[in-house]
């Protein structure tokens, strides 16, 4: 079974956050758009970064002058940040000058609509945003998935792998790497034929996902068979949980593999720890998780080993 890819989502199912300290505007954008799609509204922009560290929405509408941190600032902060980094930012000013304009744009900002606003523009400018960033978010997800499994490829992994880490780093927290792979594939193979293969990686693909919970948990398609977990924030402790958890999800799938001692599929996992400030590259401990893969597989297979 293949899975299909997502042909795009409709603009009812996007989400747009609306950031402004006036109450009155933010009931008057939120009425204009609420037909459109869905809407949610802060009054400022640390409940706005708070909001999207959350859930990622895929467009931020925000005014540009407010009391604690501008809209500029917090499309600043948006952009510094990875996994914000591509959240478009419309501003709506009350100021239409020429230099209040270009320092929206130095910011980083997609549009910005001025006040008081045409309800007729503001709402197709809101939909043309919000179709340019299902787009957007097709193509990406073409790029850097997996076709088969719909887990994230080698290419997304040397793309964005620096970027984790430098996240990591600035916010002195440690990622867990694990490398797990499938035992006895060959011979799952072999005893019922590739495209029962296929399926059986779709399904694990599928049980390790929902076993990693974290959203900024990962599950990358390093190999045929072989898949590299990025756990950022979590601490080997965390980690060894985790690992746990992936290799009993695979055991309650209980795909019958005649081949295997076991007589089902089974996962062994390779976890090391990439700490900020002590280790040497996040190459280097993938690597030291190959080895400790390579000592689960002799240990037995169906197990974890950190150390
Ligand atoms: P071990 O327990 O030591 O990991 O043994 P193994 O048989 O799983 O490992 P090996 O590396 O010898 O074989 C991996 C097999 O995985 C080879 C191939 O039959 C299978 N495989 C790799 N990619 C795919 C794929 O995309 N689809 C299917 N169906 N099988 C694949
Ligand atoms: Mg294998
Ligand atoms: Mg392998």
């Amino acid at each position: 079974m293949i899975l299909k890819q997502d042909t795009g989502r409709s603009l009812n199912a996007c989400t747009v956050l609306i950031v402004d300290d006036q109450p009155t505007s933010r009931l008057i954008m939120t009425s204009l758009l609420e037909d459109i799609t869905q809407c949610h509204a802060v009054a400022g922009a640390s409940e706005a970064l708070d909001y999207c560290a959350a859930q990622l929405p895929d467009l931020v509408i925000s005014d540009v002058s407010m009391p604690e941190m501008s809209g500029r600032q917090l499309c600043e902060a948006l952009r510094s940040n990875q996994p914000t980094a591509n959240i478009p930012v419309m501003f709506v000013t009350g100021s239409d000058s020429d230099e209040e304009q270009e320092k929206c744009w130095e910011a980083g900002g997609v549009d910005f609509v001025t006040k008081p606003i045409n309800a007729t523009t503001f709402r197709n400018r809101v939909k043309t945003q919000l179709n340019h960033k299902i787009k957007a978010d097709l193509l990406e997800q073409l790029i850097y998935t997996d076709r088969l499994t719909g887990a994230f490829n080698r290419h997304y992994l040397e793309e964005r792998l620096p970027f984790i880490v430098k996240d990591c780093e600035r916010e002195s927290q440690p990622l867990s790497m694990a490398l797990l792979d499938i035992d006895f594939f060959k011979q799952y193979n072999d005893e019922y034929g590739h495209l029962t293969g296929d399926e059986c990686l779709c399904r694990l693909t599928r049980a390790v996902n929902e076993a990693l919970l974290r959203p900024m948990d990962r599950v990358v398609r390093v190999g045929g068979e072989e898949f590299l977990l990025l756990m950022p924030n979590t601490a080997l402790n965390g980690a060894e949980i985790v690992c746990n958890r992936v290799i009993e999800a695979v055991r309650r799938l209980h795909i019958p593999h005649i081949g295997s001692p076991y007589k089902e599929i089974t996962v062994s996992i390779g976890l090391a720890l990439y700490q900020t400030g002590v280790s040497e590259s996040a190459t280097a401990v993938i690597a030291e998780a190959d080895k400790h893969l390579y000592k689960a597989k002799s240990a037995g297979r169906n197990q974890l080993v950190f150390e």
